[in-house]
């Protein structure tokens, strides 16, 4: 027996590395017009790298004091960040004491108690509220690098802040530049990360429209403003901080290898080898299946 075009795109599309949740996926796939990507973990590898370790010139700690604290902090986070600065740590040697009350803010950051002391690692921009400081220069100096900037406070007080640096996927700029020519539209960066090096990275990838210093709800916001406009968007995201935004979108697609369970558990379909290539490939699938069904 042959099997119904919608069911032998889900396969198709599970060869592609695409596990695709429902034969409703599918024909909602045929319809997208439009992408929204998020950058860390989804456009890049997801295995962030501590460059830099900058205590705050006149401060508390040493530079080995500063990555031991942010590390002890960060040790429960899933964050594609939190572990880098724990790997970083553990490649030095240090030895992470335990953290109590551990907290996380999806878009903003964690906090914990160590040694004694309220340790907070997150977005300058956040955790500064966007005041004059002299850690706010310390990270746009990495930020104008492409690095990921991120600041450690101790007892509420700037301590020193983190550069964190992550590739871009081999295959991002040929996927992106294939999403937009399906779609005729341009792609979309939807980031929590800072302006600079969102501005960067897509420089790399070939994505013009950049929206940064995303929360996730800000996300839900500017998908819902390009399905205002007529779009049907896919979102293709990671994190928990992008969970708000696959389950708003008219499709929404998970990066699987490294992916929150929660974004796993909320998309309509998982990349299983983390291969970008896969979206434009189901893409292609999903509508070629709709013209056989109609
Ligand atoms: P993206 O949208 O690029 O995947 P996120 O929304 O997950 O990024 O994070 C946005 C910003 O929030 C990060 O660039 C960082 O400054 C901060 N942040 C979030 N989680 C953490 C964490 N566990 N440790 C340090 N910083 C964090
Ligand atoms: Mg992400």
């Amino acid at each position: 027996a042959t099997m119904p075009p919608l069911l032998s795109a889900m396969a198709n599309a599970g060869r592609h590395g695409v596990l695709v949740k429902s034969a409703v996926v599918m024909e909602r796939l045929a319809q997208v017009d439009a992408v929204a990507l998020d950058k860390t973990g989804t456009l890049t590898e997801g295995t962030p790298r501590v460059t830099d370790v900058r205590p705050l010139p006149g401060g508390s700690v040493t530079e080995e004091e500063l990555l031991r604290l942010a590390a002890a902090a960060e040790h429960s986070s899933e964050h594609p960040l939190a572990r880098a600065v724990v790997d970083a740590a553990r490649g030095r040697g240090l030895d992470l004491p335990p953290a109590r009350d551990f907290a996380s803010a999806p878009g903003t950051g964690v906090s914990a108690v160590v040694d004694g002391r309220t340790v907070a690692v997150g977005s300058p921009a956040r955790l500064l509220d966007g005041g004059a400081h002299p850690a706010a220069a310390a990270a746009a100096a990495l930020e104008e690098d492409g690095r990921t900037a991120v600041l450690v406070t101790l007892d509420g007080v700037p301590a020193g802040v983190l550069g964190i640096a992550d590739r871009l996927r081999a295959d991002a700029a040929a996927a992106t530049a294939a999403l937009g020519a399906l779609t005729g539209s341009a792609p979309v960066l939807v980031t929590g990360d800072n302006p600079r090096a969102a501005a960067r990275l897509a420089r790399e990838a070939g994505i013009t429209d950049v929206r940064a210093g995303l929360l996730p709800q800000d996300k839900v916001a500017a998908v819902r403003e390009m399905e205002r406009a007529g779009r049907r968007v896919l979102v293709v995201g990671d994190g928990v901080n992008d969970a708000p935004a696959l389950a708003a979108a008219h499709t929404g697609i998970a990066m699987g290898r490294a992916g929150s369970d929660l974004a796993l558990e909320t998309a309509d379909a998982v990349v299983v080898r983390d291969e970008l290539a896969a979206l434009p490939a189901v893409v292609r699938l999903a509508r070629r299946a709709r013209r056989l069904v109609v």
